[in-house]
């Protein structure tokens, strides 16, 4: 009689029994079985951040690590480097110290699509610790339609699998905080919910303090028991594209050049005038000073150019050619481009002013019918993508699709 080599009950007990070699297994012991992998990955996913001590590392080790996925924008890579690393270093400072080190949070400048993301991401995996995005253009001040800041430390906590201790050493990366600036120079009489409001409610985070944060996140659950995070040592890194904060840059320049020197003096680099950005200048773009204040280390990053855009789709560790030439080979196909052709990717990208972020859906989009198509099609064992080929999928490209 067949018996389930784990239980022992005969076929007649139970609802199923599978035969394998020599052995057999009921449906009640896989059951029984995948409960405790499920138990166990989740104690292995809550360990994932228990390490209490986050490895310290060097300013030219974490430039390192943002090298392999991040093309270029050499100068906010050295600043956020040094910046992490004293966070770190901050935090793990032996408590009887008396002196206070500050935090230093970060804010990245520079056009949508060159990395800003990316470059919080990348630091926050490799120094595994719980990472959040939030967008600042949902926030709103408590108490009106849209988010509370709260929701925030909402969502770290759950990235964190709610292990408070881990939540409280993570990275938040606040998206598009141009998007919230003051509309205009002057304090306004009426009050302005998305705008200063917002960044009131925005400065305690940043500041450090014990937030009651609801677990579930939003206004839906008021029977829900808050759970108390402190923000004193989460690393918050704003990221905006301040579009036209130039011509402030420049205003201020031409100013000070009056004031102190001769133009002669000074070559100004027209072309990119944002690695002058100053704390003034997010300022005059409508940032609350105490905000501006808590993000001290500020830096830019430079618009991608066609040598960096076709590194970027061949280069970083995850670069996109290899994620698809990885996904054919699981169909069994070689999938190779020439280089003419990814040089058409990236002409359409600069044609489209869709930057690195549209990189991804060109490729799809060239690569679509092929995915379609091969695998069903047993025959085909190698794809070339020559230029020829790239540029006839591409032709098909509803730009307003890409766009958004
Ligand atoms: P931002 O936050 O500045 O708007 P992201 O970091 O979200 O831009 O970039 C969008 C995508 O474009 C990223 O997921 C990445 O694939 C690609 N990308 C952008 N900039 C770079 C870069 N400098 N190096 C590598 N990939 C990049």
């Amino acid at each position: 009689m067949d018996k389930c080599s784990f239980c022992g009950r005969t076929r007649d007990d139970v609802a199923m029994l599978f035969a394998g070699n020599k052995a057999f297994i009921c449906n009640d012991c896989i059951e029984n079985g995948y409960t405790i992998i499920e138990e166990y990955a989740l104690e292995e996913k809550t360990k994932k951040f228990d390490n209490k001590k986050i490895k310290l590392y060097k300013p030219l080790e974490i430039k390192e690590f943002l090298d392999s996925y991040v093309i270029g924008q050499d100068a906010a890579k050295k600043t956020i480097s040094v910046a992490v690393y004293n966070h770190f270093k901050r935090i793990q400072k032996s408590k009887d110290s008396e002196l206070e080190i500050d935090k230093s949070n970060v804010i990245i400048v520079g056009p949508t699509g060159t990395g800003k993301t990316l470059m919080a991401q990348t630091i926050a995996k490799l120094l595994n610790v719980p990472f959040c995005i939030a967008d600042a253009t949902v926030l709103t001040e408590a108490g009106y339609v849209g988010e509370d800041v709260e929701n925030i430390l909402t969502r770290l906590l759950q990235v964190a699998d709610y292990n408070v201790d881990a939540a409280e050493k993570g990275i938040v990366f606040i998206d598009e905080i141009d998007k919230i600036a003051r509309k205009s120079d002057n304090p306004s009489i009426t009050r302005d919910v998305s705008g200063e409001g917002v960044q009131q409610a925005l400065l305690k985070l940043l500041e450090g303090t014990i937030v009651n944060v609801p677990p579930q996140g939003g206004r839906k659950h008021p029977e829900q028991k808050f759970i108390q995070v402190n923000t004193k040592n989460i690393l918050f890194i704003a990221g905006g594209a301040f579009d036209g904060i130039e011509k402030r840059i420049a205003a201020r320049l031409k100013h000070n050049v009056v004031g102190y020197k001769t133009s002669k003096d000074i070559a100004i680099d027209r072309d990119n005038m944002l690695q002058y950005v100053s704390h003034q200048d997010l300022k005059a773009y409508g940032l609350i000073p105490e905000i501006v204040g808590r993000l001290p280390v500020i830096t830019y990053l430079e618009e991608l150019d066609a040598a960096a855009l076709r590194n970027i789709l061949t280069e970083p560790k995850n670069a996109i050619i290899k994620q698809f030439v990885e996904l054919f080979k699981l169909d069994g196909i070689t999938l190779t481009f020439d280089d003419d052709a990814l040089d058409a990717i990236v002409e359409t990208a600069q044609e489209l002013k869709i930057g690195a972020r549209g990189l991804r859906s060109l490729v799809e989009t060239v690569l679509n019918d092929a995915m379609f198509e091969l695998p069903s099609n047993k025959s085909v064992k190698k794809l070339k993508i020559t230029k020829e080929y790239a540029k006839d999928k591409l032709q098909k490209i509803n730009a307003n699709k890409l766009a958004n």
